[in-house]
């Protein structure tokens, strides 16, 4: 059985609630919403259609026939151009209302209301579409889902998420707070709804090596539901200081599927999908990230990173962002010593924070670099080396505290999203800071600023209608579903 999941912007969810809720009398108010829906079947997780927001449309006052603080009557005819447009960009149409008298649910004049835009959508755009209801009900939302080919049926979501400070869920399927339960320790500290809301959440982490394997077992035990990890590299005898899960036989494994059997054998509550992949090659990995409702990077690879940088706002997803670096220098007797190293966590929502080329985190000449790298491997090592190390790039050597400790700031850093607890000194950014190792010391560098950034400043890729796969030919075109 499917179990949609909705997204909302932020700015989505301030517009529509300033609409429904501007009725001088307190009556009903109504909106349409466009949707993108994702629908990719990730293997070894549930089917799970995100349905994005693109646009949203007020109800303007002439559509509207009759009106009351507990019901809203409207006509189809102005409808019918909003249909058309849901049609020709491939959207699905939405209808949003609320009840200001408090009803706290669907009522039976919404399923009438439902039932009868959902034939004038299937007249008008065939049968194979979807359709979205959602309610703005005692300060909170509810959505539903039918189905233009079984129009009597009503497919409940498995939550409705707003971006934004702090990530507001609804829907989320809810438990009882209970002593002995794994996250019994967690809903002390945060609260059960805390506990439920990690629960319904599907998290990608890019990386499943030094700072991303302690990452995802961070998150199976905080009793996240569904992990989607994805890396294509073979664990090394040199991993082994730091990668958490994997011992000498997996040496040769791939390290994703190393983290999901360990996983596994944990018998914790959670879902893991394993691909060994590259995200900036597979459309089947870029297709099961962008299934993902949050996203962890913990690459050292610049291309891989740049990928991230732009799904966060083509598929609406709170992206953090891990990494660390320094320089290694010699002593007198020509003994290694580290000169400066520093863990970084850049915690980049789609409509907030500066963008990982404005953190100063990627670079395009990086970037071109790694390509060239990838044509030929021979490159000298040397020159990698000083590339990362003293061009200023992120390569660390691998010290296993130091890349489990960002692990651990990053993962409360999603914590802090969900039920904010941190407040941070002034001079630290929430989007961007760093942990000196060897000063120990909290640092944020000052804002770029940069008004022509395509990705944070001008919103170029925000849930941007893909030809491509995030626009990118290489990635083939994406599986469109109405
Ligand atoms: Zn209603
Ligand atoms: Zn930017």
């Amino acid at each position: 059985m499917n179990k949609p999941r909705i997204t909302l912007l932020a700015s989505h969810e301030r517009e529509l609630l300033g609409h429904l809720q501007s009725h001088p009398q307190g009556h009903e108010m109504a909106a349409v919403v466009l949707f993108r829906r994702l629908s990719h079947l990730t293997p070894g997780l549930a089917e799970s259609d995100r349905y994005i927001a693109v646009r949203v449309i007020p109800f303007e006052n002439d559509w509207v026939t009759s009106s009351s603080d507990t019901h809203i009557s409207f006509e189809l005819k102005y409808l019918r151009d909003l249909f058309r447009q849901s049609e020709e960009e491939s959207l699905v149409f939405g209808f949003v209302h609320n009840h200001p008298g408090g009803y706290p649910d669907f009522s039976h004049v919404d399923d009438d209301n439902e039932r009868t835009l959902l034939r004038a959508l299937t007249n008008r755009n065939g049968k194979d579409i979807h359709f979205v209801a959602m309610l703005w009900t005692n300060n909170a939302w509810k959505a539903r889902i039918r189905y233009g080919q079984q129009p009597e049926s009503v497919q409940k979501v498995r939550h409705i998420l707003v971006h934004g400070r702090p990530l507001k869920l609804y829907e989320y399927e809810k438990t009882e707070f209970a002593d002995e339960d794994i996250s019994a320790r967690h809903a002390a500290a945060f609260g059960q709804p805390f506990v439920d809301k990690l629960k319904s959440l599907r998290v990608g982490i890019v990386g499943a090596g030094g700072t991303g394997s302690p990452t995802a077992l961070l998150l199976a035990r905080a009793g996240v539901g569904e992990l989607v990890v994805i890396d294509n590299d073979k664990l090394e005898r040199s991993n082994l200081n730091r990668v958490r899960g994997a011992g000498l036989d997996d040496v040769g494994k791939n390290k994703a599927q190393i983290l999901k059997d360990f996983i596994a054998l944990l018998k914790l509550p959670t879902n893991v999908a394993a691909l060994e992949s590259l995200i900036d090659q597979d459309p089947a990995a870029l297709d099961a990230l962008a299934s993902c409702d949050v996203i962890f990077g913990c690459t050292d690879d610049q291309i891989g990173r740049e990928i991230l940088n732009t799904a966060l706002y083509a598929y609406a997803q709170p992206y953090i962002d891990m990494g660390l670096g320094g320089q290694i220098a010699e002593d007198a007797e020509g003994h290694p010593y580290l000169r400066y190293h520093h863990g970084r966590i850049s915690t980049i929502l789609p409509e907030s924070g500066e963008c990982l080329f404005c953190q100063g985190v990627i670079k395009d000449v990086w970037i071109r670099h790694q390509y060239a790298l990838r044509q030929n491997p021979n490159l000298a090592a040397e020159e990698a080396r000083e590339r990362y190390l003293v061009g200023g790039g992120e390569q660390a050597p691998g010290v296993g505290p130091f890349t489990s400790a960002i692990a651990d700031y990053g993962v409360a850093t999603l914590f802090d999203l969900i039920k904010p607890f941190r407040k941070l000194p002034g001079e630290l950014r929430s989007d961007f800071f760093t942990v000196d190792f060897v000063k120990m010391e909290f640092q944020s560098r000052s804002e770029r600023n940069d008004t022509a950034c395509v990705y944070c400043q001008q919103k170029a890729y925000l849930v941007v209608q893909e030809k491509y796969r995030l626009n990118r030919p290489i990635l083939g075109k994406p599986n469109v579903a109405l």
